[in-house]
C-alpha cells in the first residue's frame, strides 16, 4: 500500500491540507487477444492487484492542479483553459507535459459532462504500475482520477463512461491512437474474472478465471525493453489488417473466420496473408480461451496461449528474443503456457504457472537473460483485481 501513502503525502506537501479522498484504478494485463481491438474482434484482459492512486480535493476556485510523484512539477490551469488546450491537434504534442495530459485530459473529457458550476480540484498521483511495460499504467492513471472527479463532481458514471472519458483523454488529449481496451479492463476489473470485451458491439461478459482455486499463478515477465507506438512496425501492422480486410471485401477482419485462410492465401502476399491469419486465428482463441475456463478451468487453457505466442512471433512478427527467451524458458520449466503480452516489440510476457513453480521458472528466467546478456528482466505475478474504488 504504498503508492497510496505516496499519494497521500504528495497532496499533503503540494496543498498544505487534508484530501476530499484518495481514489485508485488498477492496471491490467492481456491475458489473450493481441492486435485484435483495431480490426474490431476480442479481447480478455484483467485489472491487476498494481494500482494508481489519486489523493483529491475540490477547491474553491476554478482552477485543476496535479502532481505526480512521477513528475518534479506540479501543472495547474483554470478549468476554462481546458477547452482551448484539447482535444490536441494531429501530430502535435500536448500544450502542457505528456504525463499531465492523460489526469487533465479526463477532467476535459468528463467536464463536456457536467451541468452546473464548475469546481476546480487538486490531485496528487501516486502509482505502483509498471510504466511502459504493457501494463496500462495509462488506464489506470486515467481510471484513479476519473473516479475521483465522479465523486468530486457528482457525476453518477457506470465503469463504461469512465472509460470512456479515459479512452478520450488518451486519444484526444494525449494523442495515442489507441483503442478502449485498457480503460475497459481497468474500470470493469473484478477479483478472479478476466473481461470478454467484443471490441466491434463494447459488449462486455466477466469470465471468471478461477487461477486462485486451482493453485496457479499468473508470472509477469517484464523485459525492461521498452515499447513505443510510434514505432513503424505498430503503423505497418495496422495497414496490413486494413489491407487483407480490403482485399477480403470485409469491413474488419472480424468479419473473417478461419474458414476464409484459403481464399486470403490467393488474394494476397504472404506478409500480408500471415498478418490476416494471425489476427483471425487469435480471434478464435480468444472466443476458445473464454469457453475453456468457463467448462474446464484455468489449466486447459495453456496450449491456447502458447498457439497465440508463435502467431505473433511467426505470423505477426513483434516478438523480441528476450520474449522468446521468456516464454521458451517458462515452459520449458513445466508452465502450463506462455505468451508475449501487450502490442510487442517489447514489454512483458506472461507465464500460467503452479504456485509452486513461481520460484524455480522466476530464476531460470533470470539465469536464461542473464546467459543471453539481456537486461536483467522484472519478474512479478499479477492478480485477477477490482476496478476504480475509493480508498479511504
Ligand atoms: P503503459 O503501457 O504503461 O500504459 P503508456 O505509454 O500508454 O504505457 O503510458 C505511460 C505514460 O502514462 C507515462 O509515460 C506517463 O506519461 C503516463 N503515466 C502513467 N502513470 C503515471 C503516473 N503515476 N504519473 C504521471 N504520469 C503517468
Ligand atoms: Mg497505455
Amino acid at each position: 500500500m504504498t503508492a497510496l501513502h505516496d499519494a497521500r503525502t504528495l497532496f499533503a506537501d503540494l496543498t498544505g491540507r487534508e484530501q476530499d479522498g484518495v481514489w485508485s484504478a488498477p492496471g491490467r494485463v492481456n491475458l489473450i487477444g493481441e492486435h485484435t481491438d483495431y480490426n474490431e474482434g476480442f479481447v480478455l484482459p484483467f485489472a491487476i492487484q498494481h494500482r494508481t492512486f489519486a489523493a483529491a480535493a475540490a477547491r474553491d476556485d476554478d482552477r485543476i492542479r496535479v502532481a505526480s510523484t512521477f513528475a518534479d512539477h506540479p501543472v495547474e490551469v483554470s478549468l476554462g483553459d481546458l477547452k482551448t488546450l484539447f482535444p490536441t491537434a494531429p501530430g502535435t504534442i500536448p500544450a502542457v507535459p505528456e504525463w499531465s495530459a492523460y489526469a487533465l485530459g479526463v477532467a476535459w473529457a468528463l467536464g463536456a459532462l457536467r451541468v452546473d458550476a464548475p469546481i476546480g480540484v487538486d490531485i496528487a498521483i501516486a502509482s505502483d504500475v509498471p510504466v511502459g511495460a504493457g501494463l496500462s499504467s495509462s488506464a489506470a492513471i486515467e481510471g484513479a482520477v476519473a473516479a475521483a472527479l465522479d465523486e468530486l463532481w457528482a457525476l453518477g458514471l457506470d465503469p463504461v463512461a469512465l472509460a470512456q472519458a479515459g479512452r478520450r483523454a488518451e486519444n484526444e488529449a494525449v494523442g495515442a491512437p489507441t483503442g478502449i481496451m485498457d480503460q475497459m479492463a481497468s474500470t470493469l476489473g473484478r477479483a478472479d474474472a478476466a473481461t470478454f470485451l467484443d471490441c466491434r458491439t463494447l459488449e462486455t461478459r466477466s469470465i471468471p478465471t478461477g487461477f486462485e482455486a486451482a493453485g496457479l499463478e499468473l508470472l509477469v515477465i517484464d523485459t525492461q525493453v521498452k515499447h513505443a507506438h510510434s514505432t513503424g512496425g505498430y503503423r505497418e501492422r495496422r495497414d496490413a489488417c486494413e489491407r487483407g480486410a480490403a482485399l477480403l471485401g470485409i469491413r474488419s477482419l472480424r468479419d473473417a473466420t478461419t474458414a476464409d485462410l484459403p481464399r486470403a492465401a490467393e488474394l494476397m502476399d504472404d506478409t500480408t496473408f500471415r498478418r490476416v491469419r494471425h489476427v483471425i486465428t487469435e480471434n478464435q482463441r480468444v472466443l476458445d480461451t473464454v469457453s475453456v475456463l468457463e467448462t474446464e478451468g484455468p489449466r486447459g487453457i495453456g496450449d491456447l496461449l502458447v498457439a497465440s505466442h508463435a502467431s505473433m512471433r511467426d505470423d505477426f512478427e513483434i516478438s523480441i528474443a528476450e520474449l522468446d527467451t521468456a516464454v521458451d524458458t517458462a515452459l520449458a520449466q513445466g508452465a502450463l503456457g506462455a505468451r508475449m503480452t501487450g502490442g510487442g516489440f517489447g514489454g512483458a510476457a506472461i507465464a500460467l504457472v503452479e504456485r509452486s513453480q513461481v520460484a524455480p521458472i522466476a530464476d531460470a528466467v533470470e539465469r536464461a537473460f542473464a546467459e543471453a546478456r539481456f537486461t536483467a528482466p522484472h519478474i512479478f505475478t499479477v492478480t485477477p483485481s477490482d476496478g476504480p474504488r475509493r480508498d479511504t
